[in-house]
């Protein structure tokens, strides 16, 4: 019996209501992972991909956030009574596959994550959040496009839509970031970076009378999380990992200069943190271990960044490039297309 036959079985006797795909390279199972968070599933949605070309991976098409390699501890996370896990064959699957295997010690760790999504209803009012985005990049962007950049239009709608039966400033903060401002999901969906849209004619309270204003979900997440362009990415090729500053940057860069290229592509605000920390996150919370970092600084940049990524990565055997929007007048690539001439050179 080959492997895959073996793990076909195991996976039969461990989820009793499996099914087979017509090639018999895979099996499909009701999530569980979907049954945990309280949308049950019904449809078999889960793929378990045997290995026939690869390592075994799960993957479940109601939600893209329940996926990854099948190890052991996956496998025994899936499943209702873990001791019934046949050990020995994971071991061999990893045996099988080792250079695969041994990349997923940097991905297991899924701390703070939640299952939130925008909400894809559109106000009559959230025409003018648009209308302000669009402005900045000098695009036209429909609704569609712009939440799947997981773009937050309405904080009150968005809390509806996910029955989030908790708010974490007083109910007149929320209606201001409502009105006035629009936000942006991050990657771990526990946080919103939220932009004031207003021309600063509008007086708003003092703790939100930044032009960027953070809300958390939960009131104890413990990390709020990156806003991260979602894309599709194969860890097992090279990926472009882009670096900016704001959120409005990120959105230019992959707009205005990358072509909106989702696949292998990685669009990162890195917020107030440091590049090194964003880095250090994309390597070892990510897993993206063949990767090529582009960071597209701002102008007034403090001297010593530069030369302090270069002293901490010059020993990893990954490459930097850093770009400049030398347009006159310009500080930043948070503008429209007319506004960049792209300058780029190797730092690391
Ligand atoms: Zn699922």
């Amino acid at each position: 019996m080959s492997i895959q036959d073996e793990l076909r079985n195991h996976l039969h006797y461990l989820f009793p209501d499996a099914k087979d795909n017509g090639a018999k390279t895979e099996v499909m199972i009701n999530c569980p992972l979907c049954k945990r968070e309280g949308h049950e599933d019904h449809g078999h949605h889960m793929y378990i991909s045997l290995g026939y070309k690869g390592a075994p991976q799960y993957n479940c098409f109601k939600d893209s956030t329940h996926k990854g390699l099948l190890t052991k501890e996956a496998l025994s996370s899936l499943v209702d009574n873990p001791v019934l896990v046949n050990d020995d064959l994971m071991d061999k699957l990893k045996s099988n596959s080792k250079r695969e295997y041994n990349r997923v010690r940097y991905t297991i760790r899924n701390n703070g994550k939640y299952n939130f999504k925008v909400s894809p209803y559109i106000r009559k009012e959230d025409e003018l959040k648009r209308q302000y985005i669009c402005k900045r990049l000098g695009l036209d962007l429909s609704f569609d496009e712009l939440l799947k950049d997981k773009i937050v239009f309405s904080l009150t709608n968005l809390i509806k839509y996910n029955y989030i039966n908790q708010i974490t400033r007083n109910e007149y903060i929320i209606n201001c970031l409502d009105k006035y401002f629009v936000g942006f999901l991050t990657n771990n969906n526990s946080s919103i970076i939220f932009r004031n849209i207003t021309n600063g004619d509008i007086k708003l309270p003092e703790s939100i009378s930044d032009r960027y204003v953070k809300y958390k979900l939960f009131n104890n997440n413990p990390f709020f999380g990156y806003y991260i362009i979602p894309s599709l990415c194969n860890l097992y090729d090279m990926i472009q990992i882009h670096l900016a500053e704001g959120t409005f940057d990120i959105l230019s860069v992959f707009y205005n200069l990358r072509n909106a290229n989702r696949k292998n592509n990685v669009y990162i605000s890195i917020g107030g943190n440091t590049y090194e920390k964003v880095i250090e996150y994309c390597i070892c919370e990510l897993g993206i271990v063949n990767a090529e970092f582009h960071i597209y600084i701002d102008n007034d940049i403090k001297k010593y960044v530069l030369p302090n990524i270069q002293r901490t990565f010059k020993n990893l055997e990954i490459s930097i490039w850093v770009h400049v929007n030398t347009f006159t007048g310009e500080k930043d690539f948070g503008v429209d297309k007319n506004h960049i001439r792209e300058y780029v050179y190797k730092l690391v």
